[in-house]
């Protein structure tokens, strides 16, 4: 077999990840990013300059049996000319869906996926007739290139719509109703060209400050489960997508309320790498070059809790049984995902006690 290259647009933690879980498949790998000291640039060639730069992206895909993203925030017309030089996957119509928050709860409830109420925000009336028909308490947020809560302002009473705009105000907001939610959940497939489809279990998330704080998984409840591969089904078949697609979701009242997708690997499966036969980052890959999909059968009860601002010491979280470290090796920065550690472990109740040991130590 002649080695693939994957040429990949970003070279954060995702593009690292998804490099080193290449390797064993004999692939190779060409990064785009803004450093060659990034994540994925340590461990990879990488092109050095602007992710839109339209020569880099050319050469990235002239030298690349395929294209991916560990960024995906890419605009629809940088990404066009590549469609001529080689394959994109995931598609464009799936990054630029991602893309716009107001697209997105188009494309889930043209899908029959329910969604928040809400409404487009471009000026304070706007805002004002937001809150008067979709009520209080709601969420304000950018349509664009928001994540980790960022870009996000809560509004609980009236007085809050001044503070709201003042913070936020500009064209291209959307206002979200707040939904009480018990559990945030998110699942993970994959779908090949062939259209064979792959689920791993749906997992458990836990955010603080709008950041994923950690995640368990599998989250056994079967009528949710079964709800949320029927959605992703839906999702992955209509955009014809090609590679693993993340959805994430409220758990309301025992329903699915679908928040967002990315059409990409996702912090939430990265238990997978330890916890699954196959790992989020390889089927991927596999999805990608065109290889048969892996397993997605678990092998154990697994947590996964993200570092963030600092590393732990390596020698405190090495000693429990069952952890797995990983370090993105990035500057540490306050709030920063630095990197962070995944336990498997035989059952749900050793998981949990494991879980509530490390989470004091990080
Ligand atoms: P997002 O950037 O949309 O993923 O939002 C980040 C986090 O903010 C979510 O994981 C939730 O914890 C919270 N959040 C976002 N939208 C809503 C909403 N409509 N109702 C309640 N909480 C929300």
């Amino acid at each position: 077999m002649t080695s693939k290259a994957v040429g990949v647009v970003g070279a954060g933690q995702l593009g690292r990840m998804l490099a080193l879980a290449g390797y064993p498949l004999g692939l190779r790998f060409l990064f785009l990013d803004r450093s060659a000291a990034s994540p994925g640039g340590q461990v990879a060639p990488t092109l050095v300059g602007e992710l839109e730069d339209p020569a880099l992206l050319r050469e990235l895909a002239s030298r690349s049996d395929v294209v991916t993203f560990d960024w995906e925030n890419i605009s629809g017309g940088a990404l066009a000319p590549l469609e001529k030089i080689t394959s994109i996957r995931p598609p464009r119509d799936a990054l630029v869906t991602s893309q716009d928050r107001l697209l997105e709860k188009a494309l889930f409830t043209r899908l029959r996926i329910p969604v928040a109420a809400h409404a487009a925000v471009d000026t304070p009336e706007d805002l004002w007739r937001a809150t008067r028909d979709l009520g209080l308490p709601g969420i304000l947020k950018t349509r664009r290139l928001g994540y980790d809560g960022k870009g996000q302002f809560v509004l609980r009473r009236p007085a809050d719509l001044d503070a709201a705009w003042a913070a936020m105000g500009a064209a291209g907001l959307i206002y979200e109703a707040f939904q009480k939610f018990s559990r945030e959940v998110s699942i993970i497939g994959a779908r090949s060209a062939a259209g064979k489809i792959v689920y791993y279990p749906l997992t458990a998330n836990t955010h603080v400050d709008g950041v994923l704080r950690y995640c368990i998984a599998p989250f056994v409840d079967q009528a949710l489960e079964r709800m949320a591969r029927r959605h992703l089904k839906r999702v992955l078949e209509s955009l014809s997508y090609v590679g693993v697609l993340t959805l994430e979701f409220f758990v309301v009242k025992g329903r699915l309320v679908a928040n967002e997708m990315a059409p990409r690997v996702h912090n939430s499966g990265h238990w997978t790498i330890e916890g699954c036969v196959t790992s989020q980052f390889e089927n991927h890959l596999r999805a990608i070059v065109g290889l048969p999909l892996g397993s997605t059968r678990t092998l154990g009860h697994s947590a996964m809790i993200n570092f963030l601002g600092q590393m732990p010491g390596r020698e405190r979280l090495l000693g429990i049984e069952g952890l797995a470290y990983h370090d993105y090796g990035k500057e540490p920065r306050p709030g920063r995902k630095l990197g962070h550690c995944t336990i498997v472990r035989p059952n749900s109740k050793d998981r949990d006690r494991v879980l509530g040991h490390t989470l004091k130590l990080v």
